[in-house]
């Protein structure tokens, strides 16, 4: 019997493109503020990541909570100034990155396909439900999955809960991710195994470190890697 009985797989910036289109809209919006303020003096970005971090709790992740911070952050920062026009403008910033095409990151499908291959591959996910959903359809990997969860927060009660429900120890549990936050440290906590795999960006709100030198935890520079990794961890005494 395998000793990992189940992977994981984090889907934005781990199977498709994302955090280039959240960072466009970023520069777009200091762009729109730029009208109204100094950019050199006004620290949008900065501004706009404090409104988020309080409002998460509230919005959850994604698109439609980000607009939502952007106009609370714009009204603010021009002292209620900025045009109707303009705030049209911040919706549409939304709208474009809930509909734009999902691209699969490199060699994706056949790294998931081979790990399904020898045991139950799960995603989860964090984000606006309505567009997770879509991109899991567009993407065409639903099929490979066994379960796909869409959840408000990957921390670890979360993952817990769900290890429970899969009936699966976290000891026999490795998450696949590109987010050290949230694919790795709750995962570490719980006693399973995590891969990292960055993505060429890390959001402001899923920076965090971790001691790379961790019995439980592996860093590759691409999917293509992954089955190699789950080996290591296989064939490695128990930590
Ligand atoms: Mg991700």
């Amino acid at each position: 019997m395998k000793a990992l009985q189940m992977i994981g797989f984090d889907a934005d910036d781990t199977l498709w493109h994302s955090e280039g289109y959240f960072d466009a809209a970023h520069a777009e919006f200091e762009a729109v503020l730029g009208r109204y303020v100094d950019l050199s003096q006004a620290a949008v970005q900065d501004r706009l990541l404090a409104t988020e971090r309080v409002n998460i709790r509230l919005f959850g992740y994604g698109a439609k909570g980000m607009a939502l911070s952007m106009v609370e952050t714009a009204i603010a920062m021009t002292d209620a100034r900025i045009s109707a026009a303009d705030i049209h403008r911040i919706v549409e910033l939304a709208k474009s990155i809930l509909s734009h095409p999902v691209e699969l990151l490199p060699g994706v499908r056949e790294a998931v396909s081979a790990v399904a291959g020898d045991r139950p591959v799960v995603l989860i996910t964090k984000g606006d439900l309505f567009h997770q959903e879509r991109k899991i359809e567009e993407s065409g990997l639903g099929d490979l999955f066994h379960r796909i969860e869409i959840v408000t927060e990957k921390d670890e009660r979360n993952y817990a809960r769900l290890l429970r429900e899969f009936g699966v120890e976290p000891a026999r549990f490795a998450m696949v991710g590109n987010s050290i936050k949230s694919d790795v440290i709750p995962v570490l906590a719980l006693g399973g195994y995590a891969v990292h795999v960055p993505y060429r960006l890390t959001s402001a709100l899923e920076r965090a470190e971790v001691d790379a030198a961790h019995p439980r935890f592996a860093a590759i520079a691409a999917l293509a890697e992954l089955p190699t990794a789950l080996a290591r961890f296989e064939h490695a005494p128990p930590p």
